[in-house]
């Protein structure tokens, strides 16, 4: 099972993730300072790390900058609400995802979900092709095809189709799609994800009778294989 590192100072917030990881099967390390989580991250061996911003010792920012000059573990960084200064600052310096507390913790074990599946997937080969039943992605020429006919898709349409058969199996959240198939001048609103989800409905669902993409309530989306 994966070792998650968590490195957060308010103790209340780490017992907290500690039981809900270790509920989930993970295995868990903490530290409570930047300086040890620093250590810990470059010595222990871990498969991925949640880290808050806001530290004593050393800023997340700073370990962040670090583990990232000897390694490619997946990060996930704790930001105080709504700081966007912060949040770009951690994507610049290599973080994977971040997540403005409070938060559900329910979003955090997704995206941990999705960090770790991404994680998984670096390491296997390259393939050209991804497929999910009759529907086939080219990911050389970004084409779409169900039963061998080609879909007409606009650049994020096919965008957002392939991150979601990336992650597929996975709930992903509005926020988590915006993040990664659009750029950040589209920060908070997430109609637009439910504009495109219609769209690529129409193009497959619709289209050829199929149930593609399930709606999560109260979450976001998922493509099920
Ligand atoms: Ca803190």
């Amino acid at each position: 099972m994966a070792k998650i590192l968590i490195v957060e100072d308010e103790a209340k917030i780490a017992r907290f993730l500690e039981l809900e990881l270790k509920h989930e099967g993970y295995e868990v390390e903490l530290a409570g300072d930047g300086r040890l989580g620093l250590e810990k991250a470059l010595k222990n061996n871990v498969d991925l790390i949640v880290l808050d911003i806001m530290l004593p010792g050393l800023s997340g920012i700073e370990v962040c900058r670090r583990v990232r000059q000897e390694s490619q573990v997946p990060i996930i960084m704790l930001t105080a609400k709504d700081d966007v200064t912060d949040k770009v600052a951690g994507l610049d310096i290599g973080a994977d995802d971040y997540m403005t507390k409070p938060f559900a913790i329910e979003e955090l074990l997704a995206r941990i979900r999705v960090a770790l599946n991404r994680k998984k997937q670096a390491v296997q080969p390259l393939t050209d092709v991804l497929q999910i039943g009759s529907l086939i992605l080219n990911l050389k020429s970004h084409s779409a095809y169900y039963d061998k006919e080609e879909l007409i898709l606009t650049k994020k349409e096919y965008e957002l189709l392939e991150y979601l058969i990336r992650n597929k199996n996975v709930a992903l959240t509005r926020e988590q799609l915006l993040n990664n198939v659009w750029d950040y001048e589209y920060f908070g609103d997430t109609n637009v994800v439910d504009v495109y989800i219609r769209y690529l409905r129409q193009k497959i669902d619709e289209k050829y009778g199929i149930h593609l993409i399930t709606t999560v309530r109260g979450l976001g989306y998922i493509i099920k294989e």
